[in-house]
């Protein structure tokens, strides 16, 4: 049997795509392979929105030039964002990839249509669904614009039917992905938005949850807010990058808003989805952040007290507006004190969080069974761990919380 191997790093839009394209291959009689050697065609699915993973790419391209030269009969492709549109100019750098094709693209050995059509063969018990590809905003530090193009919707019944056929072959949770999701359905025909698909989902039988990511606090509305606190099946969770506490860093970081409006899109989220569960991301040394403002992003942080925070040390990304026109001139190692400044808040703020939830009886969907104990997540996106003999994979289960951990809760099944 012909044999794939899938490489993957970077977002959960990169996730997603591998997970379909190895459907397809599995469609069409291969089977997984874990490693690269015993392949017969080989995918590389890239990032590039920070310089360490850009390393690993070029590193996982190199080594499979030897492979490529030990076994030239083996069909090596590159997708992702390191895939630009200067095809001509990747063929010479790398001349023994034999296809490049986009994110979010059509694979080149495939029409259009038939892959529009793969479906999970192998559905999870939770699944991505991209929703919308590409990204209009252009914030100046950002290469997924000029690498996943312009957004582009996929229209509601698409998606209704795709999670209705996945619900019913098991699915429980749906996350639905895009760049910008409160920018989709503007550019399908009626202008549907997130809050009319949301609804559609809800009506699926055998759909328990759903959740999407990522929001944009200048486009978020009260509309979205108000269908999230509505909708029995959507999570009290969102996913609202501030990227930073100064308003100066944010304009130059073009993200169309100010912190007073991210503070009242808070207070109005709190204020209309009680207990609700907010993440955020946040980039230190961007070019120029002085002291005081990066002090500004901690306070915010301080104040804000999100359940989680993704923090990244700014690293110039080629052909963007912030590498062409910025310098790059907060320190390394500046840049790190930063960065663990914000990871050491941080942690304390999520233990206090999570300690609130000791004692307390959470539903947990139980994802798998890994090192003897299930796992699973509360609505609120808490990662749950049981131990327990019944089989719960897929199920809703109540668990009573015994331990606490910024990272992580621990307890036993409370029926
Ligand atoms: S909203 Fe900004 S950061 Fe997010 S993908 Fe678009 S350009 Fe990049």
């Amino acid at each position: 049997m012909p044999q794939y191997h899938i490489w993957t790093i970077g977002c959960q839009m990169n996730k997603a795509e591998s997970e379909r394209l190895g459907s397809f291959f599995e469609r069409q009689g291969y089977q997984a392979t874990a490693s690269a050697e015993e392949a017969d065609i080989i995918v590389l699915n890239s990032c590039v929105v920070r310089q360490s993973a850009e390393s690993r790419v070029a590193n996982k391209l190199n080594a499979l030039e030897a492979l490529k030269r030990a076994r030239p009969e083996v069909t090596l492709a590159v997708t992702g964002c390191w895939v630009n549109s200067n095809m001509e100019q990747l063929k010479e750098k790398t001349p023994h990839v034999d296809y490049f094709f986009k994110p979010g693209d059509c694979p080149p050995w495939l029409e259009r249509e038939e892959w529009g059509q793969v479906l999970l063969q192998k559905p999870m018990i939770s699944t991505y669904i991209p929703i919308i590809q590409g990204c209009n905003n252009f914030c100046s530090y950002c290469i997924v614009p000029y690498r996943r193009g312009r957004e582009r919707s996929r229209p509601v019944a698409e998606i209704v039917c795709e999670v209705g056929e996945l619900a019913r072959r098991g699915t429980k949770e749906v996350i639905l992905l895009g760049q910008n999701v409160d920018s989709y359905g503007h550019d399908l025909d009626g202008i549907p938005d997130l809050a009319d698909l949301l609804g559609e989902l809800n009506n699926i039988n055998g759909l328990a949850r759903i959740r999407f990511l990522t929001n944009h606090p200048k486009d978020m509305s009260t509309k979205l807010i108000e269908t999230i606190a509505r909708l029995d099946k959507v999570c009290e969770q969102i996913s609202l990058p501030v990227q930073s506490g100064s308003d100066d860093i944010l304009k130059a970081m073009r993200r169309g808003y100010n912190i007073e409006h991210y503070r009242q899109l808070v207070n109005e989220i709190r204020s209309r989805i009680p207990g609700v569960a907010l993440s955020t991301d946040v980039i230190v040394g961007f070019p120029s952040e002085s002291c005081e403002q990066f002090q500004q992003t901690y306070d915010l942080l301080s104040e804000v007290r999100f359940d989680t925070v993704h923090i990244a040390a700014y690293s110039p990304r080629p052909e963007t507006t912030a590498a062409r026109e910025l310098e790059d001139n907060v320190p390394t190692d500046e840049k790190k004190r930063r960065l663990d400044e914000i990871e050491q808040l941080q942690e304390g703020i999520a233990s206090e969080i999570n300690a609130r939830l000791l004692g307390e009886t959470v539903e947990v969907l139980v994802e798998a069974k890994k090192g003897g104990k299930w796992q699973g997540r509360t609505r609120t996106d808490k990662l749950v761990f049981f131990t327990d003999n019944v089989d719960y994979s897929g199920q809703l289960v109540p668990v009573k919380i015994e331990y606490t951990s910024p990272w992580s809760l621990q307890g036993k099944t409370d029926y």
